[in-house]
């Protein structure tokens, strides 16, 4: 049972609209959040982001700096709505590619079922997202396709999902997905990739999320050198200093010749950071100041839009 070609040739990349050649998703923030619905029984501190029509202008301010794609971290049963990613993809004319997976314990319902089942039933579900389309978009002609696999770590490896982690790395091996790892401030990142790699899982179908959080700069090359692919997105969010951190950070990559291995994101997980909900910097931010400050910092052209989706496109694609 497999649902795409060997890695050797690039392979479409499955958006909430259907395949489009990696070639085309141009700019990409490589992990948002472009919708979450409020969960009954989930700890009420959680995200809600579920104003379509600031939503959707969010969206076409983003297209209209330039940006095309954009990676929907948020998986089923946490507030994902596959049906509203299809509707503002159709309206905004922004490709968004949608996740099967798995988030953080505490965004679910005390006693969901991913918690309760074993590795396989859980690679069941996430491939079956992939091959017959999201849960919740079942009920459409053409239901909404999987287009990589996102999972959560917490900061303790005690404290994650086992049998969730595990059947993660059996539908990985199978679909060969990407996954996209949520790490707790970059905790446990090292002890991932050796976990899904000796579970037969690519290093480069594995991105590290949030990873400037834990701005180690010599970390951060060890595990470029392994082949996975490091996300960084706190550049609107101060407490994490992104001029002493972040930005440092992108400069040590880039000229140490791993700019290949690394994607840039904007994480809007949280109502304040959008532009038309909180007044925040916006999903724009990428293809605007965040671009601009790139170009003006002097970062080759070529460094720049692999970090700004020419990574993320690539791996999508199953190539390096
Ligand atoms: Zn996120």
């Amino acid at each position: 049972m497999t649902f795409f070609p060997p890695l050797s040739a690039p392979r479409p990349v499955i958006t909430v609209q259907g395949p489009v050649p990696y070639e085309r998703l141009g700019i990409t923030d490589a992990h948002s959040h472009m919708w979450i619905e409020s969960v009954p029984g989930a700890d009420p501190s959680g995200p809600v982001i579920d104003q379509f029509d600031p939503i959707l202008k969010e969206l076409a301010e983003y297209r209209a700096k330039g940006g095309q794609t954009v990676l929907d971290c948020q998986p089923e049963g946490c507030g994902r709505n596959g049906n509203r990613l299809l509707t503002l993809s159709k309206d905004s004319k922004v490709n968004i590619i949608a996740c099967t997976g798995f988030h953080r314990k505490k965004y679910y319902p005390q006693n969901h079922w991913l918690w309760g089942v074993r590795a396989q039933k859980v690679c069941d579900f996430l491939c079956s997202e992939f091959e017959h389309g999201l849960y919740e978009t079942l009920n459409l002609s053409s239901p909404v396709k999987a287009g990589f696999i996102k999972i959560a770590l917490e900061s303790s490896w005690a404290d994650c999902p086992q049998a969730a982690l595990e059947g993660a790395a059996f539908a990985a091996v199978i679909s060969k997905a990407l996954i996209e790892i949520h790490t707790e401030k970059g905790a446990l990142a090292e002890k991932a990739c050796v976990y899904y790699t000796d579970r037969g899982v690519l290093p480069n179908q594995l991105v590290l999320c949030h990873m400037d959080k834990r701005p180690d700069a010599g970390l951060h090359k060890e595990l470029a050198r392994l082949g996975v692919l490091l996300e960084y997105d706190t550049f609107y969010r101060p407490k994490y200093n992104p001029q002493t951190n972040l930005w440092p950070l992108i400069e040590s990559m880039v000229s140490n010749g791993f700019s290949d291995r690394v994607a840039l994101a904007t994480d809007m997980a949280e109502t304040e950071l959008y532009h038309y909900i909180g007044g925040g910097a916006g999903l724009a931010s990428l293809p605007g100041e965040i671009q601009n400050r790139l170009n003006e910092n002097g970062f080759p052209e070529t460094a720049c839009k692999q970090m700004l989706g020419g990574n993320i496109a690539r791996r999508l694609a199953g190539i390096n």
